[in-house]
């Protein structure tokens, strides 16, 4: 097991309340990431921590490049399109309603935009993880879900993972990439409470899992379901993390100041922050939602 904690660069000034949802733009080189209450979507200059800010009229849970232009975006209320012309919804979500909101979401490798929601209290089961596909349907595909957080695709693409954060687990689901459906359920990997909750997650080329460690100030790599590297942070909130970089080979991380008091935040200066490390692996490129 390798332990990083040198080598840790912070690549922009901006700072987020609740950073979320980092994701590669191929087409822009730029990191797309989301502060989810200040309802802002960054894109980030990696090269020189350069950010433009897009604003959107609500809660922002995920965002992800869009074939057709633009980015797709989890709001409170559904899926939207930003970034290409005026803001504007394209599915309603009829479970929507104050008191909830999305959270983490990505695209599969066939393009369809999967988010999942939790209120704001995270009450047991109050949330559901959701499937918009190409064709601007959106459809419910998992409900009881609590804080619908980390998702990826097995390199096989027969496998979807997913992180409902209380349950402290990663979970698999048989996944048909033909058909976007999901089947049967088992836990895949046991996180155990003192390593902090699982929140966001991604999958590198050798298959092996990253998870943001909420509350645990590192992120986990698994391998083969076994701890395999611990990458620590100067910041006890960890949200998510994702490759990038022209060559796939950065590992980009998002914090939260949410949630710490004022000598919390005096030790960490940099919560909020959007960190980046070179972790000895390459990822893969993210899927756009395919709505060309
Ligand atoms: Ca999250």
């Amino acid at each position: 097991m390798v332990a990083m904690r040198d080598g840790i660069e912070v690549v922009t000034e901006v700072r987020a309340e609740l950073g979320e949802g980092p994701v590669w733009d191929v087409r822009s080189s730029r990191l797309a990431w989301v502060d989810i209450t200040t309802q802002r979507i960054h894109l980030t200059d990696v090269a020189t921590g350069s950010t433009e800010t897009i604003e959107v009229p609500l809660h922002v849970g995920a965002v992800a490049p869009r074939a057709a232009g633009g980015f797709v975006a989890a709001l409170q209320d559904g899926f939207w399109v930003v970034g290409d012309g005026p803001a504007r919804q394209i599915a309603a979500v009829s479970e929507a309603r104050p008191g909830l909101r999305f959270n983490d979401g990505k695209c599969d490798p066939a393009g369809r935009f999967w988010a999942g929601t939790m209120t704001y209290d995270a009450a047991l089961g109050a949330g559901a993880l959701y499937r918009l596909d190409p064709d601007g349907q959106a459809r419910m595909v998992l409900d009881e879900v609590t804080i619908s957080n980390g998702l990826a695709w097995s390199l096989d693409g027969g496998t979807m993972y997913f992180i409902d954060t209380p349950t402290q687990r990663v979970d698999a689901f048989s996944f048909d990439g033909v058909t976007g459906e999901i089947g049967d359920r088992r836990p895949e990997i046991h996180l155990p409470p003192e390593a902090g909750a699982p929140d966001g997650m991604t999958i590198d080329a050798e298959g092996g899992l990253w998870i943001a460690l909420w509350g645990g100030a590192a992120v986990h790599r698994y391998l083969d379901g076994r701890l395999d590297q611990v990458i620590e942070l100067p910041v006890s909130q960890p949200t998510s993390c994702c490759f990038g970089g022209a060559s796939l080979d950065e590992l980009y991380v998002t914090s939260a100041r949410e949630g710490l008091s004022a000598p919390r935040l005096r030790a960490e200066p940099l919560a909020g922050a959007l960190f980046r490390v070179r972790p000895g692996v390459r990822g893969l490129a993210p899927a756009v939602f395919a709505d060309a």
